[in-house]
């Protein structure tokens, strides 16, 4: 779904978590494992403020695992516990509670030292949207929850979910916007299929994507679509966009005349992508992201 936000819809959609914030004892940020940062709010630390918070990089099944572990320390490293998660074919539940219950469990052993039996944890999930949001509420609950509908502002009657009977979910997920201002966040989320293509050309985001695929999974693509070379230069746009002819005639996505057409070479590449079909592909990893932020490219 395509959203359009501005300033009064970010403005509403922070009040709107803040004040569940009172509601519950813990945040649960969801993240795309493929693309951690570019799938993350700009101000998640401001919005979530103090809130013990459990990171969950979803859709762990289609990026590369050596990435993901990377994430981890990554995250591990700024003192945020996350953990690996595919909400649409495993069930994370049983270890969502485990390490929510790691995270708590300074307040859980006050209060059993009290006598007082700890009640359900309560947690509000949290993410950009087509992070996997609704698919893990449903997932947790155990049915199909109401669709909510990825519209900041529109709230409805609060319920809590139960989870076993250890935990509670608010059954509406707290909706937070991209760093859109970044033309290579955009980039990603649209090579993700997080954002619609309509906003940007095909041509432009497979060009982008494949920058990073052919430098570090050159030979999957090779597998993949028959071809006998993959650039290691990207830097180096004609090349790339060379790789992407290549891929193109491989494909049948010819022109009149012969002439490879690249737009329906990019389409053909963007739907594997995202269908996991060239394989587990991390689009960013925490040392790229380090050189990207050295670098300070203008904001466009
Ligand atoms: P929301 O907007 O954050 O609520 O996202 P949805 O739950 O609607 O999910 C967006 C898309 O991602 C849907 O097509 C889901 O089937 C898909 N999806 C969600 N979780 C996963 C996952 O772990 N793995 C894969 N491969 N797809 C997922």
């Amino acid at each position: 779904m395509t959203i359009q936000w501005f300033p009064g819809h970010m403005t509403r959609a922070r009040r709107q978590i803040q004040d569940k914030l009172k509601l519950i004892d813990l945040a649960i940020e969801l993240l795309d494992a493929r693309i951690p940062l570019s799938s993350r709010n700009p101000m998640i630390d401001e919005i979530l403020m103090n809130k013990p918070r459990l990171v969950l990089l979803n859709k762990s099944d289609l990026a590369d695992p050596e990435i993901t572990r990377q994430w981890v320390a990554y995250f591990a490293e700024q003192g945020l516990k996350a953990l690996p998660i595919d909400a649409a074919q495993g069930n994370p539940s049983k270890e969502i509670l485990n390490r929510s219950r790691e995270l708590l469990s300074d307040k859980i052993e006050a209060q059993l030292r009290k006598g007082i039996k700890p009640r359900a944890i309560r947690a509000l999930i949290v993410g950009i949207p087509n992070v996997g949001k609704s698919t893990l509420i449903n997932k947790m609950a155990g049915r199909k929850i109401a669709a909510t509908g990825d519209r900041p502002g529109v709230t409805k009657g609060q319920q809590w979910i139960k989870v076993g009977t250890e935990m509670e979910l608010l059954d509406t997920p707290g909706i937070l916007w991209p760093k859109f201002e970044d033309q290579r966040v955009g980039m990603r989320l649209a090579a993700t299929g997080a954002i619609k293509e309509e906003i940007l050309h095909p041509e432009e985001i497979a060009l982008f994507a494949m920058r990073y695929i052919a430098k570090k999974y050159g030979d999957s693509l090779k597998e993949r679509f028959g071809i006998a070379e993959v650039p290691q230069d990207t830097e180096d746009n004609e090349k790339v966009v060379q790789l992407i002819e290549d891929i193109g005639r491989k494909r049948g996505a010819l022109m009149s005349g012969g002439r490879v057409d690249l737009e329906k070479a990019s389409l053909t590449i963007l739907r594997e992508l995202r269908a996991g079909k060239l394989g587990r592909v991390s689009l960013e990893d925490p040392a790229m992201l380090a050189a990207e932020a050295e670098e300070a490219v203008p904001q466009g």
